[in-house]
């Protein structure tokens, strides 16, 4: 599996990622919350080992953040708070489950199996999307429009997922800032439209008059097919 590790110190870090690559897996790690949500919410990992207790962003706001950007994320809480108060706050933040510290080295390795045969029996390409002519593979990060296919960034595909999640609204461009690219809604927002901008002359039939991504006046963006 492709898996984070975000922990902030240092001989635990490095001793995760050992122990992973060790065990067959590709290991990013991070030290810090924003890197965290960074990485999290562009990336294509299939599990994150979250820390509680992080510099920048704590541990439950990293999950809430990645919960909204990635919704089917697994994340695996490791913590030093043992107590059920605490655990039932992680839970409910959205972590899939949580280890104790310290942990040993063969619990830690069984729960990560657990994720796996969870993700091997769950059907692939579920976050394909179809509007208007055009076919979205954001699992895959690619798209086809009748014969003609093509690739998807990271980025792109956090848009297209932030937008559809929440079809039923508009979303403001401070809101894609925030979730997709992790950076603060105050920032100058001409990134996102430029990045749109280019996205649409990808998925769109005629960038000109949108139908997948649809610009509301005043307010930013919302998905075509609500
Ligand atoms: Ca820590």
């Amino acid at each position: 599996m492709n898996i984070l590790v975000v922990e902030d110190e240092m001989m635990l870090r490095e001793g995760l990622v050992d122990l992973l690559e060790g065990a067959g897996h590709e290991v990013t790690a991070v030290a810090d919350g924003v890197s965290a949500v960074d990485a999290g919410t562009n990336g294509t990992f299939e599990l994150v080992l979250l820390d509680w207790m992080l510099p920048k962003l704590d541990g439950v706001e990293v999950c809430r953040r990645l919960r909204m950007a990635r919704p089917t994320l697994p994340i695996l809480m490791l913590t030093a708070k043992g107590s059920e108060a605490d655990k039932v706050v992680g839970l409910k933040t959205g972590a899939d489950d949580y280890v104790t510290k310290p942990f040993g080295v063969k619990e830690l390795l069984a729960r990560v199996e657990a994720f796996e045969r969870r993700a091997a029996r769950q059907p692939s390409g579920a976050e394909v999307v179809d509007l208007d002519g055009c076919v979205l593979d954001l699992g895959r990060c690619r798209g086809t429009r009748g014969d003609h296919g093509f690739e998807l960034t990271a980025r792109e595909v956090g848009i297209l997922r932030w937008l559809h999640r929440h079809r039923a609204r508009t979303v403001s461009r401070g809101e894609l800032l925030q979730h997709v690219w992790g950076l603060s809604p105050e920032m100058e927002t001409r990134t996102v439209d430029v990045t749109i901008g280019n996205l649409r002359k990808k998925i769109e039939r005629d960038p000109a008059s949108p139908a997948i991504i649809v610009s509301v006046k005043g307010v930013g963006y919302a998905w075509g097919g609500a």
